[in-house]
């Protein structure tokens, strides 16, 4: 089957593949070079209702499920998906402009082993032991699918992100609409079509293209969606708890980050630049666990520093569908300005720019950087722990760093942003990285590395990164509600607590 039938049409509904009917068009960027990847009519107010309309229709059936069916199913998911890694992976870097090898050796996979992770994850969802508790009667809970869930997703690894809301949301025995976001839609329409490829039964999953404001808006304060799931900006995040509270809508939101990376005085600094280049130009730097923010211990500063700055200097920018591109563009030229926007403050405000802060002109292929949303690796030191550029979510290939003394001034540092996603400590003292990884505040503290994740372990925020989790069995928590059953076991009429409302023992 060829999964790509979002040329005739954006949307995925009640396993069909429907042109919206909205009036507006929207064009699917290629960043590397502006070029046109697939022009796609919006959704509009009607088409979110249909699409929701599908996942209802779809509920009853799904939810009653065996746990066995929905594994079976999912196993199914991952193979059609593996037939298809290729295609996914020359989609994903078309619409993103992110590097093929990144696509081709993290994006894909990793959605193929969440897939399979989820298959067996639906077959264990948990609970307290029944039992007498009371001694008067037998308790025991039931953990039952939530209902149709609504998910809005980012740009930034539109596959992943795509698979991280559906996944756990159908193991667990709900149906979903997915709304992904305007610039990067196809991905996520590929993966709709591999569901109904694998047999997942219609209206289960449903896949919708539309702006934020208008489709995701309408999706988010729908009557019957019962939960929410976002991933985003903590800005939109907010608009959307606002939205969902008027509903008493369930919500799980995955937000912003800036990552501080912490070097210790006694880490092995070749391992600590390494891992820094690594964490901070992954993805572009459009990774809301990036290192963003290096705080290194005095001693080792400026050795870092000329460490990081010689191998940025080193990157291969180009062309994303060559293999040997280690950084594409960006995801839009508007993105792109953006970026540019917080290096200029940045610089016009004082800190230093150490090595990148420009577009380039040329990539390592002969590419024409001018054509394309291109941003080159940039360092920036002498910058003020209150400044933008080491506050905000810049989401670009731009690494601040900063030294500290004591170790309570780099873990204090290291807190001090509204955000908590994610964190690294760097030392080889086992009592400093028990200290750091208690002390951060983050939903994931690394030691000696930075970025690796796993489907078996949570993904989410602390403090303005939001709250809820994905990946794991902990996200099966977010989508499935926990009922109470409770048996009388007596057989009395007259029961001894009705004392405490009439009458004697
Ligand atoms: P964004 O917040 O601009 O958009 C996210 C989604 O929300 C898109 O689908 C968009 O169409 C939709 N949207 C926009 N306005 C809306 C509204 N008023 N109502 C409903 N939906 C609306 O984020 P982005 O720029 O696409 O992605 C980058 C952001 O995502 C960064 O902040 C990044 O940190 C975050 N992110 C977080 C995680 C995580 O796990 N915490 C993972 C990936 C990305």
């Amino acid at each position: 089957m060829d999964l790509t039938s979002f040329s005739a049409g954006a949307q995925h509904i009640a396993g069909r593949v429907v042109t919206g009917s909205g009036d507006e068009r929207f064009r699917v960027v290629n960043p590397a070079d502006g070029s046109t990847v697939e022009e796609v009519v919006l959704a509009s107010p009607a088409d979110v209702d249909a699409a929701v309309d599908a996942a209802r229709a779809a509920l009853p059936e799904w939810s009653r499920a065996t746990p066995g069916t929905r594994a079976e199913a999912l196993g199914r998911l991952a193979g059609v998906l593996a037939d298809h890694a290729e295609e996914f992976a020359r989609v994903e870097t078309a619409q993103t402009g992110k590097p093929i090898k990144l696509s081709t050796e993290f994006d894909v996979p990793g959605t193929i082993d969440n897939t399979a992770f989820f298959a067996g994850a639906a077959r264990n969802l948990e609970g307290k032991a029944a039992g007498e508790y009371s001694g008067d009667h037998t308790s025991y809970v039931r953990r039952e699918a939530i209902g149709v869930v609504g998910s809005i997703s980012p740009w930034n690894y539109p596959l992943q992100m795509a698979a991280w809301k559906i996944l756990p949301a159908i193991a667990a025995g709900n149906t979903i609409v997915l709304k992904p976001a305007e610039l990067t839609p196809l991905t996520s329409l590929m993966f709709a079509a591999a569901c109904t490829e694998a047999g997942i039964p219609d209206g289960v999953v449903n896949v919708i293209t539309g702006a934020g404001r208008t489709a995701g808006e309408h999706l988010v304060s729908h009557p019957a969606v019962s939960m929410v799931s976002f991933t985003g900006s903590t800005a939109v995040g907010k608009r959307v708890a606002e939205l969902a509270t008027a509903t008493v809508k369930r919500t799980h939101l995955e937000l912003g980050g800036k990552a501080p990376f912490v070097v210790f005085d006694d880490a092995d600094l070749e391992a600590a630049v390494h891992g820094a280049v690594a964490a901070s130009l992954i993805n572009s730097g459009q990774d809301c666990t990036a290192a963003t923010r290096a705080y290194v211990q005095r001693p080792l500063y400026d050795a870092f520093v000329a460490g990081v700055a010689d191998l940025y200097a080193a990157v291969r920018l180009g062309d994303p569908r060559n293999p040997q591109t280690d950084l594409g563009p960006l995801v839009s030229f508007a993105h792109r300005d953006r970026v540019a926007g917080f290096v200029e403050r940045a610089r016009r405000d004082g800190a230093t720019v150490v090595t990148g802060g420009g577009t380039g002109t040329k990539g390592h292929d002969g590419s024409d950087l001018t054509l394309g949303a291109y941003h080159q690796p940039t360092l920036i030191t002498g910058a003020a722990q209150d400044s933008e550029v080491v506050q905000g979510e810049i989401f670009g290939p731009v690494l601040v760093v900063l030294p500290f003394d004591s170790d309570e001034e780099g873990l204090r540092l290291a807190n001090d942003t509204p955000y908590g996603l994610a964190a690294s400590a760097w030392t080889r003292d086992v009592h400093r990285s028990l200290r750091a990884t208690r002390e951060i505040a983050a939903g994931c503290v690394w030691v000696n590395d930075h970025i690796p994740i796993i489907s078996e372990m949570p993904h989410g925020g602390y403090k303005a990164s939001g709250y809820g989790k994905d990946m794991s069995q902990y996200s099966l928590d977010e989508y499935t509600q926990v009922k109470h059953v409770m048996y009388d076991t007596t057989a009395v009429a007259r029961k001894d607590w009705h004392r405490t409302i009439f009458g004697d023992r």
